[in-house]
C-alpha cells in the first residue's frame, strides 16, 4: 500500500515510525514531514492547507491511503476534498471534525444524549454570558466556542476572572473563535485521556494516557501544548474504561451518524474522573500529541491495518493489542517555551536508542546539514519500561544524552502515577 502521511509534529513522526513497521506497506510518504520522520518517509514538498494540490499528489502517485495527522486540516476540510475523489482517507469530515471545532455542538450531542458533562449554557453576546455567570458564581469555566489553539478556556476560580474572560472573547482575543462562548460547570477530579477509532457505526477503544500541560515542575506556571505523558493513565480502571465506552463513546458515535455526520476517524475524549465517575469534558479529532508517542511504544498490532479498517468501515474485522508496559515521554522544549523563544538553536547530539526507546521529533529542521529547533517543543524522549519509575528512568537516561545548549524539559514527568506506584 502507498501511502500518503499529512503533517509535521512528534505525533507525526510516531504514526510514520510505526506505520512503516506495516508489513502491508509499500511506500511510505510524507508532507510537510520533518528530518525524524525522513527516517521513515519519503518527504514531498506540498502545500497542506491547498487540498486540490494534495489530491492531485495522491492521484498522480496512485497514493491508496491518506493518514490525517492534525486537527487543522480536517476542520478544513482536507478529508472531505480527498473522499470526493475516491481517494481513501483516515480523519473526519469537516462536519465531524465539529466535535472539537466547536465546543457548544458537543455539548448539544452530549444533552441530547445523556452523556455525562457540565452543566452548561451557549451565549452570543456578553450580557447574558455575564449574567449567568453572576447567577451560577465560581469556580466556573469560560470557553471560546471554537479552535483557539489550547488558548481559549479559562478555569475561573472568582467570579471576576470569569467575567474577564467573557470580554476577552467577545472583544475578540480568539477571532471568530470567541463569537460563541460555553460557559459550564467546573467539575473536580483527575484528568485522563481515552482514545478511540471509529469507523462511523462502532467505535474501538484504543488505549489511555495522561499529559502534563503546565511548563513548571510540579504541574506550575502556565499552559502549554503537553509537556511529557504517559500510558496507560492508572485512574483509567477497567470499571471506569467501561462506563466512558457505554455511557460516553457509543452515545456519541450513534449521536453522529443519527445526526447525519458519521465520524470516521481517532478521537480522544478529554475526561474529568469525578466522584461520580467518568464526565466529558472535550473531544479531540485526532491523536494527541505527545500522547500518541506512548500509545505508538505500546501498540503491538499492525498499525497501518487499524487506520484503513476505521477509514472502509471494517473496524470489527480487527483488534488493537497493547503491551502490558508503561511508556512514557518527556518533552524537550526551546528555552522561553511557551513565550518568546530563539529560533535555528543547534542541537549538536542526539543519543542512540536502544529497542523501547525513541526519540521523536516534533519541531526541527536540517540547515546546511546541522540538526536545529526551530518550534517551542522540539523533541519527545519516549521510553518504556516495566512501570512508571522505569520508563521515567529510561526517558531521562536519554536526555542526559542531549547535547543542545537551549533545550529544557521537566524533571518530573509521571509523577502522580510513578507516587501512586510506591503507595
Ligand atoms: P479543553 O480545551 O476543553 O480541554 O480545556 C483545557 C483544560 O481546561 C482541560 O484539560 C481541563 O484541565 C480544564 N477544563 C476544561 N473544562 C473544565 C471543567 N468543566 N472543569 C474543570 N476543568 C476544566
Amino acid at each position: 500500500m502507498k501511502v500518503l502521511l499529512i503533517g509535521s509534529g512528534g505525533r507525526e513522526h510516531a504514526l510514520a515510525w510505526k506505520l512503516a513497521q506495516s508489513a502491508k506497506l509499500t511506500t511510505l510518504y510524507a508532507a510537510p514531514g520533518n528530518p525524524g520522520i525522513a527516517e521513515n518517509a519519503e518527504i514531498v514538498s506540498l502545500d497542506i492547507d491547498d487540498h486540490g494540490a494534495v489530491a492531485q499528489f495522491c492521484l498522480t502517485n496512485n497514493i491508496d491511503f491518506v493518514v490525517v495527522g492534525p486537527e487543522g486540516p480536517l476542520v478544513a476540510g482536507l478529508a472531505d476534498v480527498l473522499r470526493a475523489k475516491n481517494i481513501v482517507v483516515f480523519g473526519p469530515s469537516a462536519a465531524a471534525a465539529q466535535l472539537e471545532g466547536s465546543k457548544g455542538f458537543t455539548k448539544d450531542i452530549c444533552a441530547r444524549y445523556n452523556i455525562p458533562t457540565g452543566a452548561y449554557r451557549r451565549f452570543d453576546n456578553g450580557d447574558e454570558a455575564k449574567a449567568y455567570v453572576t447567577e451560577q458564581g465560581a469556580p466556573i469555566v469560560v470557553k471560546a466556542d471554537g479552535l483557539a489553539a489550547g488558548k481559549g478556556v479559562t478555569v475561573a476560580m472568582t467570579e471576576d476572572e470569569a467575567l474577564s474572560a467573557i470580554d476577552d472573547c467577545f472583544d475578540g482575543a480568539f477571532g471568530s473563535a470567541g463569537a460563541e462562548v460555553v460557559v459550564e460547570a467546573y467539575l473536580d477530579g483527575e484528568e485522563a485521556s481515552f482514545f478511540c477509532l471509529s469507523d462511523g457505526k462502532t467505535a474501538l477503544a484504543l488505549a489511555t494516557a495522561q499529559d502534563h500541560k503546565r511548563v513548571g515542575d510540579g504541574d506550575t506556571g502556565p499552559n502549554t501544548g503537553g509537556m511529557g505523558a504517559y500510558s496507560p493513565a492508572p485512574v483509567m480502571t477497567p470499571e471506569i474504561v467501561e462506563r466512558t465506552m457505554k455511557d460516553i463513546i457509543e452515545p456519541t458515535i450513534r449521536g453522529m451518524a443519527e445526526s447525519g455526520h458519521p465520524f470516521t476517524g481517532v478521537f480522544f475524549a478529554g475526561l474529568m474522573i469525578t466522584q461520580k465517575g467518568p464526565e466529558l469534558i472535550e473531544y479531540n479529532v485526532r491523536f494527541g500529541d505527545p500522547e500518541c508517542q506512548v500509545l505508538m511504544m505500546r501498540l503491538k498490532s499492525d498499525l497501518l491495518e487499524l487506520l484503513y479498517a476505521a477509514a472502509t468501515g471494517t473496524l470489527d474485522q480487527v483488534e488493537a493489542l497493547w503491551s502490558d508496559d508503561v511508556a512514557l515521554t518527556v518533552v524537550m522544549a526551546s528555552k522561553g517555551y511557551p513565550a518568546a523563544y530563539d529560533k535555528n538553536t543547534p542541537i549538536a547530539a542526539l543519543p542512540t536508542t536502544a529497542k523501547g526507546e525513541k526519540i521523536f521529533h516534533a519541531g526541527t529542521a536540517l540547515k546546511d546539514g546541522q540538526l536545529v529547533a526551530t518550534g517551542g517543543r522540539v523533541l519527545n524522549v519516549t521510553a518504556i519500561g516495566h512501570n512508571v519509575r522505569e520508563a521515567q528512568a529510561g526517558a531521562y537516561s536519554l536526555v542526559e544524552g542531549i547535547v543542545w545548549d537551549n533545550g529544557f524539559c521537566r524533571r518530573d514527568i509521571g509523577w502522580r502515577a510513578a507516587a501512586r506506584e510506591n503507595s
